[in-house]
């Protein structure tokens, strides 16, 4: 127990422990050795003082005996005694045994003859006792203890001759309490004697005769002394007994010890409260440091005050350096985890938190608007002018909108992505006025690195309350917005409209089941013949992909390419159709050609030509006989990046077809920027040709600017028997259209192929 409260709670309650702990084993210690040490002081005095009253006692019993003799020997040789004891004369004798008591003040004085008889004895005394008298006597003993009446008493003898010796005159004092009593009371300390038959002592006391000796009884402890005093008759053995109490003498001293144990305990307060305060002083301090190293555990910003230059003074100091430091970096980390590096603007989480708290109070009168916006042209600046142009256009529209924003919050949610956040507008009026001001902005060039560029922004909005009620729906509703703006021709803005949800959540669905169409392998790839009508053959096939969906059934590629491009899941299902059209041409004739279509985003992706040269190696395909078609928008943007890869692509031996020629930004000019193999006609033409003179004008004009440059034309979507015929009178002898076949599946393709060259050598034979 005393360990865990050393262990644990307060460092104030463990140092005030400590000290008041030391003191009382220290003082404990003390009192202990002290109290033992002045009993046995007190017990040492007191024996010696013992043994000096017990000598004193036989000094006085010594004093007595001999006042009595000088008395009784003054009566024994008077003349007239001797001469009454001479004639029996007993009046005579006995009144003068009377003055002699009284003036000795003791109860018996007598004759003992040499008979053996007692003249005068008053009080009895046993036979034995006569008899043993009188042989002490005769034996020539003068003083010591006889017992007369069962009382001992002090006696001395003295000779009567008369002229010869007649007998003793005899005198004998009681050893009664009161002589006792009055003996003890000489003794300057308070003891009891008494006189006692040695037989009569205890068994310790017998065996240490003459000696002092300690004796517990009933707790206490009793000294006691004996001395062996000389006896007038052989039938006694009297002792001295000289009884002390050791314990009541101590308890003299025992204020000592308790004046000791006093001073101490007051002295234990004094420390426990001088180890308390001394403790509290040092740890006070420390327990401020810990509760502010809690606070700021907990998120507080909280420093100490402790007016000291001691180490915990310092201590303080350098903890308030920390806080500080702690508080600098907490706000700059906050500062940089609510902000955007580049633009130093806000960023998606600040935008985020502070459209909630705006949601919070929005209301009919009180709109609250979120703005995406979204750069359209940047990702065309990163690539042609590079990332640091690019950085700086994004720090300059930023810079652009917060001046037309005039303190709305402006966020980068990210690469080319902007956000505004309208807290609080009167009617969705305000908001349509800032859409057009910000569009407008827009419209002055940016001056960017000494570049002048234009950049427009697409923006989406949707309107709280009527948008969504809460941050994330409106986030995301003006998120579906912008995407109509996208789609709706860039360079506007769009404002959200119930049923943009919708289409969205078709779109998403539709991409997880591309991705899923992916794994699964549900494409398969149809082909539509390349017919040559000059020399009447098949010259190859246009393999056009097909979604196996397996609730939708064959899913034409018009409804899900533009998807997979946006996604660009085009990528992966792009390099299936590589493979795929690789492995079906590989089983065809030597002369027949395979057509692929690659999509704009999967020309771009790096890799392409890995996959190409894996595939040709892989099926054993000459490269020769691989077209691919691509469309002219990759003209359009990045010219000299698509002609670096077109010239990689064609180094390897594949040819390059140009598909849908004449649609779109079509000019003739882009012929001449590369040495295309081959030029599609868009179907849009052939379908007017026979109608339309200026359609056929346009058509002449290809196959002529073709012909000049070495190139082969073909027309796609030929339908009619008379369509071919003016083509061919134009000078296009490649056809393509539902007038040869449909495109039809790898089995029927190779059917088809077969068929057509039996018809062939039938009509050769023919
Ligand atoms: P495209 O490259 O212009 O392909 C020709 C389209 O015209 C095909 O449509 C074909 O079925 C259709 N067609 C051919 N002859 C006739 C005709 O006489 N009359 C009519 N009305 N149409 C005819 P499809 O297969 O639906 O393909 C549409 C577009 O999808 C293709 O146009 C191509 O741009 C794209 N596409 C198809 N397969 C792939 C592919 O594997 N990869 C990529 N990236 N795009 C593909
Ligand atoms: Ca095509
Ligand atoms: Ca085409």
């Amino acid at each position: 127990m005393i360990t865990k409260l050393l262990r644990s709670g307060s460092l104030s309650k463990r140092i005030a422990f400590l000290y008041s702990g030391l003191f009382i084993l220290t003082f404990g210690t003390l009192i202990v050795v002290a109290t033992g040490g002045i009993e046995r002081y007190a017990a040492g005095m007191i024996s010696d003082e013992m043994r000096s009253n017990a000598k004193a006692f036989e000094k006085l019993l010594e004093l007595e005996s001999k006042n009595m003799s000088a008395a009784s020997e003054i009566l024994a040789s008077d003349f007239g005694f001797r001469e009454a004891v001479a004639l029996g004369d007993k009046p005579t004798i006995e009144s003068a045994l009377v003055s002699l008591k009284n003036r000795l003040d003791v109860p018996n004085a007598f004759i003992m003859t040499l008979a053996g008889d007692t003249i005068g004895l008053q009080d009895a005394l046993t036979n034995s006792d006569t008899d043993s008298l009188w042989l002490a006597l005769d034996e020539g003993a003068d003083s010591g203890l006889i017992k007369i009446n069962e009382q001992y008493h002090g006696v001395v003898a003295s000779p009567v001759e008369a002229p010869d010796l007649f007998g003793w005159l005899v005198v004998g004092k009681p050893l009664d309490q009161a002589e006792m009593a009055q003996l003890s009371e000489l003794a300057p300390i308070e003891l009891t004697a008494t006189v006692v038959e040695r037989s009569n002592l205890s068994a310790a006391l017998q065996s240490s005769i003459d000696s002092q000796i300690e004796i517990s009884e009933k707790g206490d402890r009793i000294l006691y002394r004996t001395s062996g005093l000389p006896a007038l008759s052989s039938n006694h053995q009297p002792v001295l007994l000289l009884r002390y109490s050791l314990s009541e003498a101590l308890s003299a001293y025992r204020p000592i010890t308790w004046i000791l144990i006093s001073l101490s305990l007051a002295g234990l307060l004094v420390i426990i409260g001088a180890g308390w305060l001394l403790a509290k002083g040092i740890t006070r301090p420390i327990a401020k440091l810990d509760k502010a190293a809690q606070l700021i555990r907990a998120g507080q910003r909280k420093k100490v005050t402790i007016n000291s230059s001691d180490e915990i003074g310092r201590l303080a100091e350098s903890f308030n350096q920390m806080v500080d430091a702690i508080v600098e970096r907490e706000d700059e980390i906050s500062h940089i985890a609510l902000h955007d590096a580049l633009t130093g603007l806000p960023n998606r989480k600040y935008f985020k938190d502070h459209l909630e708290s705006a949601m919070k109070k929005c209301s009919d009168t009180n709109l609250v608007a979120a703005f995406y916006l979204d750069l359209d042209n940047f990702k065309s600046v990163n690539d042609t002018l590079g990332h640091p142009v690019g950085d700086a256009l994004l720090k300059t529209v930023a810079a652009r909108m917060e001046e037309v924003l005039d303190g709305l919050l402006l966020a980068r949610l990210g690469g080319d992505e902007f956000a505004i956040l309208v807290d609080g507008a009167p009617s969705s009026d305000d908001i349509t006025l800032l859409a057009e001001r910000l569009d407008r902005s827009f419209g002055k060039r940016f001056t960017v690195a000494g570049h002048e560029m234009p950049s427009t922004s697409s923006i989406g909005i949707a309107v709280a309350p009527h948008d969504g009620t809460t941050s994330e729906d409106l986030m995301k509703n003006a998120d579906l917005a912008l995407y109509k703006a996208k789609n709706e021709g860039k360079s506007c803005y769009r404002f959200f409209e119930k049923g943009m949800d919708e289409q969205a959540q078709k779109r998403r669905q539709m991409e997880l089941d591309l991705k899923l169409a992916i794994e699964e392998g549900q494409f398969e790839l149809h082909y539509q013949p390349l017919y040559d009508a000059h020399l009447e053959k098949i010259s190859g096939f246009e393999a056009l992909i097909r979604w196996n969906h397996p609730d939708r059934g064959l899913v034409p590629p018009v409804n899900f390419i533009p998807l997979a491009e946006e996604t660009g899941l085009i990528v992966p299902i792009g390099e299936w159709v590589i493979q795929e059209a690789c492995r079906q041409a590989s089983q065809w004739p030597e002369d027949i050609r395979i057509a692929i279509n690659v999509s704009p985003v999967q020309f771009r992706s790096t890799g392409l030509r890995a996959v190409l040269l894996q595939a040709l190696s892989r099926y054993g395909l000459a490269p020769e006989r691989l077209e691919l078609e691509i469309t002219e928008s990759l003209l359009i943007e990045n010219v000299e990046d698509t002609l670096k890869v077109l010239h990689g692509l064609r180094a390897i031996g594949v040819r390059i077809a140009l598909d849908d020629f004449g649609t779109g930004f079509s000019s003739l000019s882009y012929l001449r920027s590369f040495p295309f193999d081959k030029i599609k006609i868009d179907r849009s033409f052939v379908v007017d040709i026979l109608q339309d003179k200026s359609c056929a004008d346009i058509v002449q004009a290809i196959i002529g600017l073709a012909a000049a440059l070495g190139m082969e034309t073909i027309a796609e979507g030929v339908e009619e028997q008379e369509q071919v015929d003016m083509l061919l009178q134009r000078g296009c002898n490649n056809i393509q259209g539902y007038l040869i076949s449909r495109p039809i599946n790898g089995v029927s393709a190779t059917d088809f192929l077969e068929q057509a060259s039996q018809s062939n050598r039938n009509r050769k034979t023919a």
